[in-house]
């Protein structure tokens, strides 16, 4: 099986290292001739080209780009599909994609590695970034049943997790776990920079440890990311966001009440609950 895929970043070309290392023919194509020759270079791809006509034999496509480029890759990408190519997607957001790529080809299956870390690009690539983590299948009901099991065939390999969700189920989920965190680690590390007092501050940076880097570090992830999720998951994350800001809320009020048992549950509950989350997985 030939492997395509469209966008050699973090993402893409991790994927290209894991398939090849399974001994897939994996063809590759970015916007830049320095990232194919590097892709070459690494054994990402087998193949690279800046041009979609390399894929006119690739059965399985992943498109890696950054979201807002999708659905246009897509567009651009059909003329040279062979007619029973399955394609995936592995966009962070899945309703304003999968219903757009489903109408261009009908053999399209939206999905999302929940896999990353702070840097991109082609050199941030890194063999075994999807072991042990949930990869999210979000089929529509029009999905030939064919594609979703040759992709979860696929991905299976990779060591993850495969869950199966609609694609406005996953936007609502992933709005929770992964959107809301970055614009609360955003806000955490905005809020620390603005400390008036020059002193304090540098005193807080000094200080920084494990708990704040922690708190801060999917904050300081792919800005572009960041507002691409922010923008085509803009309903979920706004309920997360207001949701969260009630919750902020109950909390300063109980501090400014010195309600202290009141702020104790919310304590306790919080830790019981993260523990029970963690565990679950
Ligand atoms: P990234 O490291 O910036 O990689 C994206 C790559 O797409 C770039 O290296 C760029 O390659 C290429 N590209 C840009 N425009 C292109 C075009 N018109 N045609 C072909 N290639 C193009 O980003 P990423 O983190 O891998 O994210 C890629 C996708 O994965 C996004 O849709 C994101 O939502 C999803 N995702 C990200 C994470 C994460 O944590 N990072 C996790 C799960 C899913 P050049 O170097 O050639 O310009």
């Amino acid at each position: 099986m030939n492997i395509g895929i469209i966008g050699l970043g973090l993402i893409g070309g991790s994927l290209g290292l894991d398939f090849r290392k399974q001994g897939y023919s994996v063809l590759g194509v970015s916007r830049q001739q320095s990232t194919c020759d590097i892709a070459v270079q690494k054994g990402v791809v087998d193949e690279s080209s800046t041009s979609l006509e390399l894929l006119a034999t690739a059965d399985l496509i992943f498109i890696c780009t950054p979201i807002h480029l999708i659905v246009p890759t897509l567009e651009k990408l059909t003329p040279y599909l062979k007619p029973q190519a399955i394609v995936t997607d592995v966009g962070s957001v899945k309703g304003a994609i999968v219903g757009n790529c489903g109408q261009l080809w009908s053999n399209f299956v939206g999905s999302h590695p929940m896999a990353g870390k702070t840097e991109q690009g082609i050199n941030a690539a890194q063999s075994g970034l999807f072991v042990n983590t949930p990869y999210v299948i979000t089929p529509l009901e029009s999905t030939p049943n064919f594609a979703v099991e040759i992709l979860t065939e696929i991905v299976e390999k990779l060591g993850c997790q495969i869950y199966y969700s609609s694609p406005e189920e996953h936007d609502r989920a992933v709005a929770w776990i992964s959107h809301l965190p970055v614009m609360i680690s955003t806000s955490l590390v905005q809020a620390c920079g603005k400390e008036q007092d020059l002193n304090i501050r540098k005193l807080a940076e000094n200080l920084a440890s494990s708990g704040f880097r922690d708190t801060s570090r999917v904050g300081a992830g792919n800005p572009e990311l960041g507002l691409m999720m922010a923008k085509y998951n803009r309903q979920a994350l706004l309920i997360s966001l207001k949701n969260y800001r009630q919750n902020l809320d109950q909390i300063i009020d109980y501090i400014t009440r010195e309600q202290w048992q009141e702020l104790e549950e919310i304590l306790v509950s919080s830790h019981q609950y993260r523990a029970n989350f963690i565990q679950s997985k």
